[in-house]
């Protein structure tokens, strides 16, 4: 095989209370990307289209990913890269890590699978870091390895695939502004408090256990945020509003989708997934706001290979 087309889903990590550590891949939301084999040892990116984003090699995340697998492997050529761009950079559904996740899968398929999915993550993390000075994995996990992943260690890096109910859907909206991920780091607070530490912890383990056991009513109860949504979500026009407005249409919980300013709600079911959408939509429909939505099921199978 020297050519492969992918499709390399959205991400919405963070979920309320995982904050740098928990994320899950949307279905039918995505990017998709063509890679193929070229015999100069060398990355190149031939084509983008939907977005306005950098050709170059080290300015883009899909070349630094891909240049930090080349490092790693002991193939001779190289690789030419096209992607079309659906998902907006800067919306906080994980543009970025499809692009990284997504060449680097594309790669090891065309290289016949050197490389073991947590190695893909670590080159697709290098990508990460151009795009928002930090390296983390909580995007570019769950497109590797699809459904809900938890990081559980950065060093050593330790990736948990965590089981993914069936009903389970996820909506999301996005205003038409853009919030970059390094910008909203900047306004986070470096130490937390032992109390906040407390609910938070309770809450991510009462999220994963909820997954494991299909329990709808204690992930619901679990989808809290005490350390990151109350600084954040000021940055959000609209965003209590929304949240109510989700819950009111049966939402399990509703948080900010990455570092914004997207924001999610985890519902049972896709009509009330589909409810809590147009919850969403009246709220922006009022302020006079721009905006997208996505009602998506949880991709199982994360980055695929499509025709
Ligand atoms: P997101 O959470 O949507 O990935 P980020 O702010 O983390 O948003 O990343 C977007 C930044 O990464 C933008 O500055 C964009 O120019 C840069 N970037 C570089 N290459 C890509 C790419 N292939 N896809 C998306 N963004 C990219």
């Amino acid at each position: 095989m020297n050519e492969i087309k992918i499709f390399c889903p959205a991400t919405i990590a963070n979920v309320s209370c995982g904050f740098d550590v928990l994320g899950l891949a949307l279905e039918s939301v995505g990017d998709e990307m063509v890679v193929r084999k070229t015999k100069s040892p060398e990355i190149r990116i031939s084509k983008i289209e939907g977005q306005q984003l950098p050709m170059e090699t080290n300015k883009n995340v899909a070349g630094v990913a891909a240049s930090a697998l080349l490092e790693k492997s002991n193939y001779e050529g190289g690789f030419e890269i096209e992607i079309y761009k659906r998902i907006k950079p800067g919306s906080g559904i994980g543009s970025s890590a499809a692009s990284a996740a997504g060449v680097v899968w594309a790669i090891n398929e065309l290289l016949k699978r050197p490389f073991s999915k947590q190695e893909l993550v670590t080159f697709a993390m290098q990508g990460e870091k151009l795009a928002s000075n930090v390296a983390h994995a909580d995007n570019v996990a769950p497109a590797i390895y699809g459904g809900f992943t938890l990081v559980r260690s950065y060093d050593p890096l330790d990736i948990v695939s965590v089981h993914t109910p069936k009903a389970l859907f996820a909506t999301v909206i996005h205003p038409q502004i853009e919030i970059k991920t390094s910008d909203s780091r900047k306004v986070l607070k470096a130490n937390i408090s032992l109390e906040k530490g407390i609910k938070q912890w309770g809450n991510l383990g009462g999220l994963i256990a909820g997954l494991f056991t299909e329990d709808y009513d204690l992930i619901g109860r679990s989808l809290e945020d005490h350390v990151i949504e109350p600084i954040r979500s000021i940055l959000i026009p609209g965003f209590d509003e929304i949240k109510s407005r989700s819950l009111e249409a049966g939402a399990l919980g509703c948080g900010i989708s990455g570092s914004g300013p997207s924001i999610f709600a985890l519902s049972k079911g896709e009509a009330t997934a589909q409810k809590v959408a147009s919850n969403m939509a009246a709220v922006y429909h009022g302020i006079g706001l721009n905006y997208e939505t996505h009602v998506s099921s949880i991709c199982p199978q994360g980055i695929k290979q499509i025709n």
